[in-house]
């Protein structure tokens, strides 16, 4: 890349960052946890949200930010279909979401009163590494048939994440996962990133994860108070 490429791209991230940062302060300020969920196509994101609205709504307000490289609703028709507020942000093509199109999601939402923002990001394990979005937390959703090596091959989705979700545990009978392996691979990237085996299917290992969203929003609501 030339010097001028490399500058131009390096002031689209810093732009990036500042509104990013701007989201973040509005979700502080309404007392918003905000959570960026990335995985590469069918690793079950959709699922885990599905299950998660299950297992905290009513208790919590939940609105979801659904992004898509096409103007296809079928994710967002499914969130819906559980009452729940539901923005589908289409990025015409783009791999990632990035903190302008959340921005504009937030605004066709109405933040009042939620206390858990999910934005589904692009399935994609390479862009949406480099674009913040104004998320509190990142959490990446592995699953079981994609293969132990994955941390090896995508290495930098993981280093800026609090959570690895590896979902889909009900498969591991069938299919040859190391998940030692594969835990040395995030370790080696991340060394304090939570690591929780799920099945969103059956709901095994469900619990940890929604207790780790739950002390999350907790201490988000009571640092707005
Ligand atoms: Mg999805």
């Amino acid at each position: 890349m030339s010097v001028e490429k490399v500058q131009i791209v390096e002031k689209i991230l810093d732009a990036n960052d500042q509104m990013a940062l701007e989201n973040q302060q509005v979700f502080d300020q309404e007392g918003i946890l905000a959570i960026n969920i990335m995985a590469s196509p069918g690793a079950g994101k959709t699922s885990l949200i599905l299950r998660t609205i299950e297992g905290l709504s009513p208790q919590y307000k939940i609105a979801v930010i659904e992004g898509d490289t096409a103007p296809v609703t079928i994710d967002a028709d499914k969130v819906n279909a559980r009452g729940i507020p539901v923005t589908q942000i289409n990025t015409g093509g783009d791999c990632h979401l990035d903190a302008l199109m959340v921005r504009k999601g937030m605004q066709s939402l109405n933040l009042k009163g939620i206390d858990l923002v999910i934005i589904e990001n692009v399935g994609n394990l390479v862009c949406p590494a480099a674009f913040k979005l104004g998320s509190h937390n990142n959490v990446v959703v592995a699953s079981i048939p994609e293969g132990d090596d994955k941390p090896y091959k995508y290495p930098n989705i993981y280093r800026g994440i609090q959570c690895l979700v590896l979902n889909k545990t009900d498969l591991l009978p069938y299919v040859d996962f190391n998940l030692d392996y594969f835990k040395q691979g995030i370790r080696m990237l991340n060394p304090t990133a939570d690591i929780l085996p799920l099945s969103s299917k059956t709901g095994e290992g469900m619990d940890a994860w929604l207790a780790w969203l739950r002390a999350r929003i907790g201490e988000k609501k009571h640092a707005a108070k």
